[in-house]
Formats: C-alpha cells, structure tokens, sequence
C-alpha cells in the first residue's frame, strides 16, 4: 500500500477512500462527450476537518484535487485531467440550519437539491429554494460554483446570486468564512457592507478552494403556482414578447423553447411562464395581466395561447424531466448543452445557429432558453442527444457544440460551465489587464496548482 493510500485511509478512515480499478473508471468520466481520465483516488471526506487534512497532504504531495457534487456539469468539470484525488462531497449532506424569518437554510457542501428540497417541504412548507431542472441528486455547492440556474432565477438571479455565505478549505488547507458568517453566528448575507469575498469561489469551477458550507437564501413557496404556453412562429418577435413579459415583473420563471421533435411542436417557439400566487384571485390577476400584455400578438395572429391541459403536470413538475426524456430520443442515452449566457436580442441568431449545426453535423437537437434576472440576460441551451454506443455521432456532437461556444464568443456571450477548452478561448479573448486580474487571484490562493488542475488555468 503507498504511503498516500495509508495517509488518505487515516484521514477518511477505509470505507471513505478507494483506488479500486472499478471505482477509478466511474469516476473517471461524466455523461459528455469528453475523453476520461483516470483519478488515482477516490476519497469522500465527511467533515471539514477531514477535507482539510486532505488538502493539507495533496499540497504537500502535490497531488491535484478535483472536488465532485454529482458529476453532472457535463462538461468535463470533474473529470480529473491530471489525475489524482477526486475528492467525492456527498458524504457531507447535511443540512446545518434553516433560519425561517430571515429565509436562509445553512447547507454542508455536498448537500444534494433533492435534500433540501425534501426538507423544507416537510418542515418548511412555505419556503423554497431555486431549485435547477438538474436531476435531485446534483449539489448546492457544486451549483454555484458553476453559476448555476433554477426555477427562480428570472425573479432572483443566478443561484450564485443566491449565497448568503460560505465556508470554504482553501487549497493551503485554511478553513475560511465568507460574508456574514465571518463577523458573527449569521448567514443572512455573503457581502453585507465587506469587500465581497464569494467572488473568488462562484464560478471559479473548484480551481479556488473547496465549499464546504453554503448558505442559500429562501423565498416565499406560494399555495399555487402556474403555467401559461405561449407560442409564436415569428422568432424575429421572441425578444419583444420577452421584454414585455419581464417588464410585468410577476414571472417566476420564462422558458423559451423548440424542437423538431415531436413534429407537432417543428417550426413554433414555445414560451413557457411560471407565475405564483397565494389565492385564486392572485393567480386569475396575474393570468389576466399576462394576457394583456400578449393580446397585440395575438390581434396580429403572431402567436397564441396553446393549452397545457395534457402537458401541465410535466410542465409543473420540479425538476423538470423534459431535457432527460430528450436524451433518449435517439436511443443510447446521451445529451450534452452548451449554454451561453447572451442577451435576450440575440435569440433569433442563436435559434437559427442550433438548426444550422444540427443539419450540419446530422444529429438531433434541443434548444431552452431561460430568462435571468427579469431578462437581463439569457442561458440559451443548445442541446444535442446522442447515441453513447455510435462513438461517430459523439464525435460529430462534439464538433457541433465547439462551434457552437465559437458563435457564442463572436456573439459577445460567455459559455456557461465552460470545460477546459472553452476556459482557454474566453481567456484568449479575454481583456489582457483582466486575464492579469484571473492570474493573479489563481496563483495567489493556488500556489501549488493543485485544485482541479487543467481547468481556469492561468498559472502556465
Ligand atoms: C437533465 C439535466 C438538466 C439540467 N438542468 C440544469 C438547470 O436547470 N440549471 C443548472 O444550473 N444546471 C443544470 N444542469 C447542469 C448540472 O447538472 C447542474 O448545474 C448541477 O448543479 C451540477 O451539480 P453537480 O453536483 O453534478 O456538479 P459537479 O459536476 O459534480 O461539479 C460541478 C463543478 O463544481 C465543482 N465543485 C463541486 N463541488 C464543489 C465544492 N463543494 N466546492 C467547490 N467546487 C465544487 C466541480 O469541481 C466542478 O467544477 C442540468 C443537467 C442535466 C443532466
């Protein structure tokens, strides 16, 4: 046995650690096209002190450290490039506190958003977090250390935006405080009035330190909630119809989307409105507003209301399943997206790139679009399904979504999760002064280059 399995195995103890062949190959890969790499060990720590041992042995060792939620980025994001530990959170799932009056819940780092989700509505039924359509299993932590999104991220922002606090192992193994809980027992905000340190965490993809608390903010779960299918043929208006239903300032969720599949929905963009209410009178106001605003559409047979009768289960559903049914569309399971955050005008350039590289590159394809921020700006998903037994078609997915992330930046959008590749082409065009910045702040917290090296990295 090596000198770092016995290290590892008396931090974790035996059952925490694993170099066992089988173990190394699923951890090894996610559910995307890029190539696996082996990791030389599995370690799932339960507490902080124990991530922080861990920390503490691969900096002296300089092992790299590749910290995992539920591997579902699907981008690459814990594939360990260069080896190493893929350090496993989810052994670390409790939920630490829910502080129901100022409306956060405490969360330890590789809490999952079905935990949560379960928990508050057992015990706080009328609270809620932004839950992502990202299956149940996928992290809090892991989720906004990719900036990720959720049902309320058209009201509220990035669920980045969403962190009220952090408890983070920096990759010299100190265990640091972010935000309110670095002053006094509260986790009601990550930069009340201080310099605001979680910038150096969300985002940065597990290059940074590894969370291992997060606070989150809650919001009022409403009695109702609802959903009204708006669908429009002229993608030269969705932009429009977007900016006047986010200046409404009611919806807790808008989806645009479209598929060639099933033929019934080939050629229309479907808009879907989420909107919430505590009586019927709320929701019938709400539903009229909506209307109103929509109606000059509808008077110029633009677009119109199609019913959800058959589909509203689906559509009300948390998370939504639609995305995971599409990835069998073609057999064999697969499904990759990138996701570019862009500006709502762009949608119609956006929407005909997807068509252009689906027949270019012969494979299926799914687009969502979800408003952020009242409509300040857009992840607009480009997903193709493919056939994990036709290495081809993998291939040509690949190429497609390459070209898609080059659009993007000719755009003026950022990738969303970026993998690896995508991280060198914004830093390539990245404003020299701010790659200095992204360097600087790297090298300093990171000395030795160890936190899930290969990706944001700037050092070389
Ligand atoms: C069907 C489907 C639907 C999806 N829908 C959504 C959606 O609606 N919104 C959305 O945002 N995403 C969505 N996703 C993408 C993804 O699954 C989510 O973003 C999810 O939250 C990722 O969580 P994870 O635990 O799987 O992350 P992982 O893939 O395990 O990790 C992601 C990144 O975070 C880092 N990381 C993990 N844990 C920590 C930690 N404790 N500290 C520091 N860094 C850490 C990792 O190193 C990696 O870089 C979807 C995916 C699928 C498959």
């Amino acid at each position: 046995m090596s000198d770092i399995l016995k290290s590892l195995i008396e931090i974790v103890g035996e059952k925490g650690v694993s170099n066992a062949p089988e173990e190394l190959w699923f951890y090894s890969r996610d559910p995307g096209v890029l190539t696996p790499h082996l990791p030389d060990y599995v370690v799932a720590p339960k507490t902080t002190e124990e991530v922080q041992k861990i920390v503490q042995l691969a900096c002296r060792e300089k092992i790299p450290v590749v910290p995992m939620g539920n591997g579902m980025s699907l981008t690459g994001l814990v594939i360990p490039l260069k080896g190493g530990i893929v350090l496993d959170m989810k052994r670390m799932n409790k939920i630490l506190e829910v502080n129901a009056m100022a409306r956060y819940a405490v969360v330890e780092g590789g809490t999952s958003q079905g935990v949560l989700k379960a928990y508050l509505q057992k015990n706080h039924p009328t609270l809620r977090h932004s839950l992502p359509d990202a299956p149940p299993t996928t992290t809090i932590a892991a989720n906004v250390a990719l900036h990720g999104q959720g049902r309320l991220t058209n009201q509220y922002g990035f669920n980045s935006d969403m962190v009220t606090g952090l408890e983070v192992v920096l990759p010299t193994g100190d265990v640091c405080r972010i935000g309110s809980p670095s002053i006094g027992p509260y986790w009601f905000s990550k930069s009340p009035t201080l310099p605001d340190l979680s910038g150096l965490f969300l985002g940065w993809l597990g290059t940074t330190g590894i969370i291992t608390k997060v606070g989150m903010k809650l919001f009022p779960n409403k009695k109702i909630r609802e959903v009204e299918l708006f669908v429009t043929d002229r993608v030269d208006l969705v932009p429009v119809i977007l900016y006047k239903l986010t200046h409404l300032e009611m919806l807790e969720d808008v989806n645009v989307w479209f598929q060639p599949k099933p033929l019934m929905f080939l050629g229309n963009f479907h808009i879907t409105l989420y909107f919430t209410g505590d009586t019927e009178e709320e929701i019938e106001f709400k539903r009229k507003m909506i209307w109103d605003t929509l109606q000059e559409f509808m008077d110029s047979k633009d677009g119109g209301f199609m019913s959800v009768q058959y589909m509203k289960e689906a559509l009300l559903q948390m998370p939504g399943r639609n995305i995971a049914d599409f990835a069998d569309v073609p057999k064999g399971g697969g499904f990759e997206y990138s996701g570019p955050i862009t500006i709502i005008e762009h949608f119609p350039q956006y929407a005909a790139k997807v068509v252009e590289l689906a027949r270019k590159y012969d494979v299926l394809y799914a687009s969502s679009a979800r408003l952020i921020s009242g409509g300040h700006c857009m992840m607009f998903s480009i997903s193709f399904a493919f056939n994990r037994n036709d290495p081809a078609m993998m291939i040509r997915v690949k190429h497609a979504l390459d070209e898609a992330t080059a659009f993007a930046l000719e755009m003026g959008g950022i990738p969303w999760k970026p993998n690896y590749m995508e991280q060198k082409m914004v830093m390539e065009k990245m404003e020299p002064n701010a790659l200095k910045l992204l360097q600087m702040i790297k090298k300093n917290l990171d000395p030795c280059g160890i936190m899930n090296p290969g990706n944001w990295e700037v050092n070389s």
